[in-house]
């Protein structure tokens, strides 16, 4: 249905490492809300349909998912734009660009 390429639905293996796989470099502080925090990483959320993007409040978002919480490889319906159908991803800021929080 979708024109923006195969669906993917949400991983079901959440923590379940496919060794062997390619491992891409994720930083340690990405794990958790908690580490992003921690060191004041600014993340935002960005559509892959109207290319918008807002900036995330951890500490809300913490309120509402606790501390440990994990945005590697999550994805939600746009938020930004109402009536859009994209997905929002999310973004760290890493080496002074932002950097997308999912495997490659
Ligand atoms: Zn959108």
């Amino acid at each position: 249905m979708s024109a923006f390429g195969p669906e993917r639905k949400p991983s079901r293996s959440d923590g379940a490492a496919e060794v062997g796989k390619r491992t891409p470099l994720r930083p340690g502080f990405t794990h958790s809300l908690a580490g992003l925090i921690d060191r004041q990483v600014p993340v935002r959320a960005m559509c892959d349909t109207c290319a918008r993007f807002r900036d995330i409040d951890l500490d809300a978002l913490a309120q509402v998912k606790g501390m440990d919480y994990d945005l590697w490889n999550k994805r939600t319906r746009c938020r930004i734009e109402p009536g859009c159908k994209g997905w929002n991803r999310f973004y760290f800021s890493g080496r002074g660009r932002f950097e997308p929080m999912r495997d490659a």
